[in-house]
């Protein structure tokens, strides 16, 4: 961990040897390949194109030259899983099967939180028992028609809720009203929300029961209902089955997007297993984030009535833009997922899930089907908006496709269609990194490229350190690299092999944490000999500041008048001129 932190550090360390990070990052980032003596891979962390996000197993270390953010496997599952550091522990800790008894060292907030998971598991499973109570025959029945299997209601732990019960039971068992209010699940007259519904858990990415929701037993209002946004659940964050839906997203490269969790349900139940859904919220951007370290290639299969249309395309835009691949599929008949299973059957579903078109052929087929004779307007209105989906398309090579196809299908020449792709605005959000970006880069650029290359090197390779000696008597010394050379310096006489050098280094200065991350991720050239190109960058950094005192002597002694130069200046001027010589 690569900031202060309460807990015994040997625990931390031990933690840190057990998990190797490339496997780690594996999971969230399955496209991670080999480069050089690293890994590289597309930032979970920003939006590219092209891979600036580092992995360096050696060093256990991560960095992103795009966002310019890094550190080692407890940074990383914090920042992905936006945990605290004890809870990114604690997660840690259980994969590495390593006991974590700190519970002391939460802080109170952390405390709180994990009363309010204790407690929506509790309402879980409260909900679930009573579906199996005397009084519940009339939910199993609904789940009956719809087909659920005993296994599909054990794996999503559907539950029943009556009038109210959750409310005292929750207080009998420890919890306080304050808990109830904040996880949601009272109302403001402090009752039960969920009143006579199917319950249906909410479990974040992580298999955390972060939320409720509730299906309407009868003709009551509304038909569906959520628990609210509380400290633990954000609807426009969670993907419903993602928990589920994770290994098998990975394995078939694909997750399908479908419009609700009844229709994720039976997706599951019938085998097809990438299924998930967005809840009580349309999806949004925070949604795709959350898919992208899965994978890239989603479809999506809405309902095919007007508002699932639009909702698809919406969906699909919103895609494109954080980089995904993104197909339509349909089922005929106006049939939902669930009713299409049960009359038609998984495999054919499955089919259907695999075959979507891609979204320019989706829309061109569905203008050029739809209508009988097209008016030159219509024309133009489509020509336009199906360029406003080609402009979110963040691959050149698709982008140019997509263009030639529009315009073949279209009969319009490809050259005014540029004309309007052109005239589409660029996403926004690029402008953030590239100021982030500017900022940090201020720090690289004020040093010479040979200053920054012996940091580099000596980062990779501390045991050089002490060829470095004779540069703490040139200005670098006061700088921030003269800082991180005498650091490491310091260390490295500590540890003798200089085994977890970076991490202590970061730790004795962590205001320098990304520079160093960014120093070190860069790979140092193949065939880099050490003993004789460390002393070569040192004579060019060293001539460069006795070259430029040369000068500051040079203007100074020109500003005496003759016969009154000061001889200590004139004397430094010719022993720099002597060492400029000899080297
Ligand atoms: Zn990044």
């Amino acid at each position: 961990m690569l900031v202060k932190t309460s807990m015994d550090q040997s625990l931390i360390e031990k933690i840190r040897d057990s998990i190797d990070i490339l496997d780690l990052v594996k999971e969230y980032v399955p496209s991670v390949k080999r480069s050089g003596t690293s890994y590289k891979a597309c930032c979970p962390f920003h939006q590219e194109k092209t891979p600036s996000f580092t992995v360096s197993p050696d060093k256990g270390l991560y960095y992103c030259f795009g966002c310019q953010t890094g550190g080692d496997i407890f940074d990383f599952v914090m920042k992905i899983e936006n945990m605290s550091f004890n809870e990114a522990a604690r997660k840690l800790a259980e994969r590495a099967g390593i006991d974590w008894h700190q519970e002391d060292l939460l802080t109170e907030e952390e405390k709180a939180r994990l009363k309010l998971y204790k407690l929506m598991d509790f309402a879980k499973d409260f909900y679930h028992k009573q579906l199996f109570s005397e009084r519940g025959a009339n939910a199993r029945n609904y789940i009956k028609n719809r087909s659920l299997t005993k296994e599909t209601v054990e794996k999503f732990a559907l539950g029943l809720s009556f009038f109210d019960g959750l409310a005292q039971a929750a207080l009998k068992a420890g919890f306080t009203m304050d808990d109830l209010k904040k996880t949601g699940l009272i109302n403001s007259n402090k009752t039960d929300l969920f009143k006579n519904r199917l319950m249906f858990p909410i479990l974040n990415h992580r298999g955390e029961t972060v939320a409720l929701g509730g299906r309407v037993l009868g003709d009551g209002m509304p038909k569906y209902l959520n628990s609210p946004d509380t400290p633990l659940f954000s609807k426009s964050r969670v993907l419903y089955a993602l928990n589920f839906a994770a290994p098998s997203i990975r394995k078939e490269g694909r997750a399908v997007l479908l419009e609700g969790y009844m229709d994720v349900i039976a997706a599951h139940q019938a085998g097809v297993g990438n299924c998930i859904a967005p809840l009580g919220t349309s999806f949004n951007e925070n949604h795709a984030k959350l898919l992208k370290r899965y994978t890239d290639n989603v479809t999506v299969l809405f309902d095919p009535d007007a508002a699932g249309l639009k909702a698809s395309k919406r969906t699909a835009l919103i895609l494109l833009e954080q980089g995904f691949y993104v197909t339509v599929a349909t089922l005929p008949e106006g049939l939902d997922p669930d009713e299409y299973i049960i009359k038609y059957g998984a495999d054919k579903f499955k089919a259907i899930t695999q075959n979507g078109k891609d979204i320019i052929n989706y829309q061109l087929d569905k203008f050029l089907n739809g209508a009988e004779a097209i008016s030159a307007k219509e024309k133009s209105e489509f020509a336009a908006e199906i360029m406003d989906i080609i402009s979110r398309q963040q691959d050149k090579i698709i982008k140019a496709e997509w263009t030639a196809l529009a315009a073949n299908r279209l009969g319009i020449e490809q050259s005014i269609l540029l004309e309007n792709l052109n005239k589409q605005k660029k996403p926004a959000d690029k402008q953030e990194t590239k100021e982030v970006k500017t900022e940090k880069q201020n720090l690289i650029s004020k040093f010479l490229p040979a200053e920054i290359s012996i940091v580099r090197i000596i980062l990779k390779y501390p045991a050089y350190i002490t060829l470095c000696e004779n540069l703490q008597n040139t200005p670098l010394k006061n700088t921030e690299i003269g800082v991180i050379l005498k650091n490491v310096a310091l260390l490295y006489k500590e540890s003798a092999d200089g085994f977890g050098l970076t991490q202590k280094l970061i730790q004795t200065m962590p205001e320098f944490k990304d520079f160093i991350l960014e120093l070190l991720a860069k790979d140092v050239p193949q065939g880099f000999k050490p003993k004789v190109e460390i002393p070569a960058l040192i004579k060019r950094i060293e001539d460069f500041y006795l070259q430029k005192r040369y000068k500051e002597l040079q203007q100074q002694l020109s500003s005496y008048g003759p016969g009154q130069v000061p001889l200590t200046l004139l004397k430094e001027q010719i022993e720099i001129q002597k060492k400029l010589k000899s080297k």
